[in-house]
């Protein structure tokens, strides 16, 4: 836990103390960066090319140079969770407590988002969810907590019918990689339709080219 940011001198808490004591609780429960989320890199992407790459490495470096050394960043920052190490994770949420600034430099989408200093509603779900109290049947909190990252009524009966945490927390996890499961299908899908729809694109504009080039005109022929 890193709260060496917290000087203790004053009566009050300021808003950086805040998020730095709300950020490490995080850790705490079990939470991960979300900027190294394997969700993040489905949203915000480093580009493919390896230069463009090789600059929001730099970049990124540059930022925390006053905080952390190069490999310190590389680790706490730029480095992305294997999917397999995580029991349960949401879409990227850009309003987690557990992300620090992603600048514009540090992503192929040129977003700039800032850190969050109050948890968000999925960090508070997922805490929910993840940590359930003893008795879990007909629990509202639960329930609100399972609609809002998404589950759908049948659904949420499964997992509320559970019997006791334990059985509760693993049917949540399991929902969890299912849900995950079919939108990395989804997504592998929208991949390959958008690169044939460029194909056919690419191949109209090459026959309209050959269409429209001007005909070389034959010679008239006097009869
Ligand atoms: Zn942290």
């Amino acid at each position: 836990m890193q709260l060496d940011h917290i000087s203790g001198e004053e009566d009050t808490l300021t808003e950086c103390e805040l998020r730095c004591i709300l950020h490490e609780c995080g850790h705490m429960l079990g939470f991960v960066h979300e900027h190294q989320s394997p969700a993040r890199v489905k949203e915000l992407t480093y580009d493919k090319k390896s230069e463009y790459n090789l600059l929001i490495v730099i970049a990124t470096i540059r930022y925390y140079a006053d905080t952390w050394q190069p490999e310190l960043v590389k680790h706490n920052v730029l480095r992305i969770y294997d999917e397999e190490g995580l029991a349960a994770y949401s879409p990227f949420d850009n309003m987690s407590i557990m992300l620090y600034d992603i600048l514009a430099c540090m992503n192929a989408q040129h977003r700039h988002i800032s850190r969050p200093y109050q948890l968000s509603p999925t960090d508070q779900a997922y805490a929910t969810l993840l940590y359930p109290p003893p008795v879990t049947s007909n629990d509202a909190i639960l329930r609100d907590a399972l609609r809002l990252v998404g589950a759908l009524p049948h659904q949420e009966d499964v997992i509320m019918a559970s019997n006791g945490p334990e059985q509760f927390r693993l049917r949540f996890r399991e929902w969890n990689a299912e849900v995950r499961a079919a939108y990395t299908k989804r997504r592998q899908l929208t991949v390959k339709c958008t690169s044939f729809l460029k194909c056919c694109a690419n191949l109209g504009s090459r026959l309209l080219n050959i269409v429209r080039r001007p005909q070389k005109r034959l010679p008239d022929v006097i009869l």
